[in-house]
């Protein structure tokens, strides 16, 4: 079938899109099809007008780092002059300064650290959550948590309900990058099979924690790939949604940073059009990821790798939410971004322009009590022609 057929079949039946279907789309359709498309099926499920924002911070307690992915610049080996490792005094203070700014949750990973055992993790999260009581922790991706399953000798799925017992609210959802075993054999190895990920998340979810999904493009792979990645969170969501009830909130992709880290170096000298993914790359992989990622509520905009720009207009091809403030990034970052670190006017601002309403969220998107955007604000300071 041509793309356009599918296409016109998919959007006038409302039936899902096949893998070999999503694959013809995501490789022939026109850029302009596939987000007007998409825009129309983010109207159909979220019809409201309005784009999502949360107020939180990024705390990267430790960088230490036995993993070594090829795409990052944050990790230190163990024995290596520039580790740290924040204490809880040090991560207390952080989270008062996000309670200032109206803050509601935390998003803390770090390294996989051999130096820290399970009673580490549980007793920070317990004196967090006695100082901290609204803000939601939402901390360890995936590979932490194998990490100090390893360290411990306990299960992840026991590692998990111990955390939770302390006070943990949710996972982060990175470390996913590409849930496609070559390319993760290339780019990181001892993360091990996409399944581990698959399963950690699945186990988080059977406890009822907060989880996303994240996606790293640009590696050099293609459509299959791509859509490889997205079919199998479709069906961990599916099995989580009928078995427990959750799933993933929402689902953010963003390409590969090729500055200050070993794939960059390694690939120097390479076709940079077959590495990273600009910004029509990217804005078709928000489309495609509306259409195929039926059983997802929620498409982020990624500003910190795109900019606010390409955001803005990710939110009209697709994306219902732009992410959060992300106070103190340091992984990306570490990788040749520059700025990321947007403040709540910002953001605001970016969603006003392209059309919609900004409302506060928490990281379950349960929408929050939101102030005037500075936009409205200056709009209704501002003397109206009769007045001049
Ligand atoms: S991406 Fe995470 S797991 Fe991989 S090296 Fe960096 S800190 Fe370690």
């Amino acid at each position: 079938m041509s793309w356009r057929s599918i296409l016109e079949s998919h959007m006038s039946s409302g039936e899902r899109l096949t893998v070999e279907d999503a694959v013809i789309l995501y490789r022939d359709a026109p850029l302009h099809s596939l987000r007007s498309a998409a825009n129309v099926r983010r109207k159909q499920m979220l019809p409201s007008g309005e784009v999502t924002y949360l107020i939180d911070r990024n705390i990267n307690y430790t960088n230490i780092c036995t993993i070594n992915c090829q795409f990052c610049s944050f990790y230190r080996p163990p024995s290596h002059e520039e580790t740290y490792t924040q204490t809880t005094e040090q991560i207390s203070a952080r989270i008062s300064e996000l309670e200032e700014i109206g803050g509601v949750r935390i998003l803390m990973q770090g390294g996989v650290n051999p130096e820290l055992g399970i009673e580490w993790y549980t007793n920070l999260l317990n004196e967090l959550k006695n100082r901290h009581p609204t803000i939601d922790l939402d901390c360890f991706s995936p590979i932490e948590i194998e990490g100090i399953a390893e360290v411990t000798g306990l299960s992840t799925l026991e590692v998990l309900t111990q955390l939770k017992s302390a006070g943990m609210h949710g996972l982060p959802g990175g470390g996913a990058e590409m849930l496609v075993d070559d390319i993760r054999m290339d780019i990181s190895p001892k993360k091990g099979a996409p399944e581990n990920w698959l399963r950690v998340m699945g186990e988080a979810q059977s406890l009822g924690l907060i989880t996303s999904a994240t996606n790293v493009i640009g590696f050099g792979e293609g459509a299959e790939a791509r859509i490889e990645h997205m079919y199998r969170l479709r069906i961990l969501q599916e099995e989580s949604l009928e078995i427990h009830g959750i799933g993933f909130t929402s689902f953010i992709a963003w390409p590969v940073q090729l500055e200050n880290n070993t794939y960059g170096k390694r690939n120097r000298g390479r076709n940079r059009i077959e590495l990273g993914a600009g910004p029509s790359e990217y804005l078709r992989h928000v489309a495609i990821a509306r259409l195929f990622l039926d059983n997802f509520n929620h498409i982020q905009a990624s500003w910190p790798t795109m900019g606010l720009d390409i955001a803005q207009i990710a939110l009209l091809g697709g994306a219902d939410d732009i992410g959060s403030t992300m106070m103190e990034e340091n992984v990306v970052s570490a990788s040749g971004t520059e700025k990321l670190e947007a403040s709540e006017d910002e953001l605001q601002s970016a969603i006003v322009r392209a059309g919609f309403t900004p409302r506060r969220r928490n990281s379950r998107y349960d929408l929050l009590e939101t102030p005037e955007p500075v936009l409205v604000r200056e709009q209704m300071a501002a003397p109206s022609p009769s007045q001049v």
